[in-house]
């Protein structure tokens, strides 16, 4: 892993930057096929099923893992709260460098690179962190692109 990613004040970058246009550019690539979220070692999310015999004599509630890139993720009564890609990839980015830090007080990223590497059409966090760095939401209201 010899790429590097700026974390001073990430965090504010990151919530300023919820309308920020790098969320569709990134979508136009992402397959949100989720290898980023399988691979990290942090993400933890999960889902429940419950498995019920044909008989109706045993029944079984397995946890599985889940993604924050599928639809199913976010389905809440009638819809999913991210129903699109670019809203997919915000919210996983902006948890692993954002909010993850009000959660647990630390970054959701050690900086391994196994999402880089294990993604299929070559998604890059660090890069993707730094262009929206580099083009501020405020920077990008004056310019009449937001
Ligand atoms: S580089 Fe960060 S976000 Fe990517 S897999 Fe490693 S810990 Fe997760
Ligand atoms: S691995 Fe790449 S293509 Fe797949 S969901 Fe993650 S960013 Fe998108």
């Amino acid at each position: 892993m010899g790429r590097s990613l700026e974390t001073e004040g990430i965090k504010d970058v990151l919530y300023a930057a919820a309308e920020h246009p790098r969320w569709d550019e990134v979508a136009s690539r992402c397959l949100s096929c989720g290898n980023c979220t399988m691979v990290c070692p942090t993400c933890f999310c999960t889902s429940v099923e419950d498995r019920t015999s044909l008989a109706g004599e045993d029944v079984e509630r397995w946890r599985v893992w889940d993604s924050c890139f599928t639809s199913g993720h976010s389905y809440l009564h009638g819809g999913s709260v991210h129903a699109g890609i670019p809203s997919r990839y915000r919210q996983w980015m902006t948890h692993k460098l954002a909010s993850w830090q009000d959660q647990f007080g630390t970054s959701g990223c050690v900086g391994c690179g196994r999402c880089i590497a294990w993604c299929p059409v070559g998604i890059d966090i660090t890069e993707e962190a730094a262009a929206i760095r580099a083009t501020p939401a405020a920077a990008l209201e004056a310019d009449g692109r937001t």
